[in-house]
């Protein structure tokens, strides 16, 4: 077989990741999954962000994977952000963030040069870079849309905008059923996200999204079918759109060191945390970790080191800059001495799927961010869930209503962003929920097993015959047989 051959040529895709950890870390894995099959891949971002990729790009060239970057020039100065301000994570109020997303759209010309210099055969592109979807098609290449979370999402989004089941609701607690879908889902008004009820500064953004995904060729989704299988044929079926399940990404990461460094480079020695957690029997230690961009208030987390040193169970608890990060101590005098052999605090980034994947880790306290979810589901350990904002909610009704492994502390109430000033979980409530997902009563024992199993399922999913694994390999043929439309 010649190398023309179009079926066996190599295939060369861009992948652009909003800057933000949470987007960056799994189209990265990505990129990955792609290189290992032959594909050359092209990451693309932002100078600052660039060495949240190099030192794994760096290591899976040295195993022959074509992984490359480039780099746009992001123009923060020229929208007013401080220098260097280039990731969701440099952000401190959601005026930042609308100021960001403006120097974010100002990256389509740049790329539309990438485009035309490189001429790749496809690019994956981050959700919020709705504009990717027109300057793929000035290309005639397919565009894939990342929207870094899961089915289970769209299609309630789907259906609570189909049918505004929450019309004519007014008090907080009464709840409504989330009309046709596959499983009974329950909501109160104040979950439905804001741009549902009201116009918000992100509607029109909103909106080109939305269009800008109908246009896509489709969308890449971590996680797999098992998982939410029922929301994988709604979503093709009913609405009618192209998605490729090919999770999870995580478990792309197979040595110490890729574990360890994923993301950012963490701030406690691996080899200490795997000792610290060698020490303890398994199923005995709480992760908790909040994902790598909300913030709690100080409030809250005094709330939390009462609960924690109430509690009988070890933990390992992720603490990052608070919402009042200008105090440089927050904890109270002499928290973590008293802890010390319960409890290990990492401050700012922790090796997190190292962790997880530790047999002593028991349950893990997560603000039900996509990727830590499924992370926790990958690890096969039962939850608390305590979403923030944004998708997060949704991601706790997937865990505590449609697969049954977590119970819910936190806020029940949408926010946009995680700037709330109040205490949402009081100090009882926390500790109830710990004993109770980490005790030993019928109802966390059946969680326990049931996350087993997803555990498992999961692992499956990316093996030979997975069904993630699978649909990849289709993806690929489909991306090989691509011809552009005449012109
Ligand atoms: N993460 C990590 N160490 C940390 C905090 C986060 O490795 O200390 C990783 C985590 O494994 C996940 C990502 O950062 O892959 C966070 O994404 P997620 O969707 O959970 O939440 P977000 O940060 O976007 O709110």
């Amino acid at each position: 077989m010649s190398s023309k051959d179009p079926q066996h040529r190599q295939l060369h895709g861009f992948f652009f990741p909003l800057m933000a950890y949470g987007h960056m870390i799994p189209m990265f894995d990505i990129a990955r999954m792609f290189a290992a099959r032959g594909v050359k891949a092209t990451i693309i971002t932002t100078p600052a962000n660039a060495s949240t990729f190099s030192n794994a790009a760096e290591r899976n060239r040295l195993l022959n994977l074509d992984i490359n970057i480039q780099i746009l020039q992001f123009p923060a100065k020229e929208v007013g952000l401080p220098e260097g301000c280039e990731n969701l994570d440099d952000l401190d109020s959601l005026d930042m963030i609308h100021t960001f997303l403006k120097a974010v759209n100002m990256l389509q010309q740049p790329l539309e040069r990438l485009l035309e210099d490189y001429q790749p055969d496809f690019i994956v592109a981050d959700f919020t870079l709705h504009w990717a979807t027109e300057s793929a098609a000035k290309f005639d290449i397919p565009r894939f849309v990342f929207h870094g979370t899961n089915i289970f999402w769209q299609c309630v989004e789907h259906s609570l905008n189909c049918n505004k089941p929450f019309e004519g609701i007014t008090s907080d607690t009464e709840t409504f059923v989330v009309p046709d879908l596959p499983d009974k889902i329950e909501m109160t008004i104040s979950q439905v996200p804001d741009p549902f009820k009201v116009e918000t500064s992100f509607t029109e953004m909103v909106q080109q999204i939305k269009d800008s995904e109908i246009k896509s060729y489709g969308v890449l989704v971590n996680s797999f079918y098992e998982l939410e299988s029922g929301y994988a044929d709604y979503y093709r079926n009913i609405m009618g759109r192209r998605a490729w399940q090919i999770g999870p990404v995580s478990l792309q990461n197979k040595n110490t060191i890729d574990k360890a460094q994923r993301g950012k480079q963490s701030t406690i020695d691996q080899h200490y945390v795997l000792n610290w957690l060698d020490s303890k029997e398994p199923n005995s230690v709480l992760y908790i970790c909040f994902g790598s961009t909300s913030r709690m208030n100080n409030a809250q987390l005094l709330e939390m080191t009462m609960a924690l040193e109430d509690q009988e169970f070890s933990f390992v608890w992720v603490l990052r800059k608070t919402q009042n990060s200008e105090e440089k101590s927050f904890l109270p005098e002499c928290f973590e001495e008293k802890m010390e052999g319960k409890g290990l605090i990492i401050r700012e980034w922790a090796p997190q799927v190292l962790i997880l994947d530790h047999p002593s880790i028991g349950g893990f306290l997560t603000h039900c961010g996509w990727n830590s979810t499924l992370e926790g589901v990958t690890a096969g350990v039962p939850m608390i869930t305590w979403p923030m904002f944004a998708d997060q909610l949704y991601n706790e009704i997937l865990v505590t209503k449609v697969l049954k492994t977590g119970i819910r502390a936190g806020t029940q109430k949408w926010n946009l962003w995680f700037e709330t000033d109040y205490v949402s979980t009081k100090n009882d409530e926390i500790k109830n929920a710990i004993n109770q997902l980490m005790g030993d009563g019928k109802e966390a024992n059946e969680m326990r097993s049931k996350a087993r199993e997803l555990g498992e399922l999961a692992r499956k999913a990316v093996e030979e015959d997975g069904s993630s694994n699978t649909e990849f390999t289709s993806l690929l043929e489909e991306l090989r047989l691509y011809k552009k439309p005449p012109t």
